[in-house]
């Protein structure tokens, strides 16, 4: 199965405070990522090993910009984005990790305690 299948996929944009190498002038940048956020509940259909997988996945998120320009108009040179990870957590999951373990249990071995 895809692991694709465990997120919700989409492009997000991010204003980040970005300094040129090249002038030194720090400004906001509007970057790209690819937001992959884990779903609720597996994929239906899914086997004890993609369940395992599942449960270990956590939300993540991928630069899609590499090269940004300068906004400095004395500038405009473009420069690599480097003082930003090209794949970053996102931490704002509501799952902790004892509800996680719960979470996988639960998975393991039916839903049916969940009154
Ligand atoms: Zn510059």
């Amino acid at each position: 199965m895809d692991e694709r299948e465990f997120f919700e996929e989409r492009t997000e944009q991010k204003v980040h405070m970005l300094v040129c190498p090249h002038c030194s002038q720090e400004n906001e940048y509007q970057v790209n990522w690819l937001v992959r956020r884990k779903r609720q509940q597996p994929p239906r259909g899914a086997d004890d090993l993609t369940r395992a997988k599942f449960a270990k996945a956590s939300s993540y998120m991928v630069r899609r910009d590499d090269v940004l320009g300068c906004k400095n108009i004395r500038c405009r040179k473009r420069f690599e984005v480097t003082s930003l990870q090209s794949v970053a957590e996102i931490n704002d999951t509501k799952v902790a990790h004892g509800a996680d373990r719960e979470a996988r249990l639960r998975a393991a071995f039916g839903r049916r305690s969940q009154g």
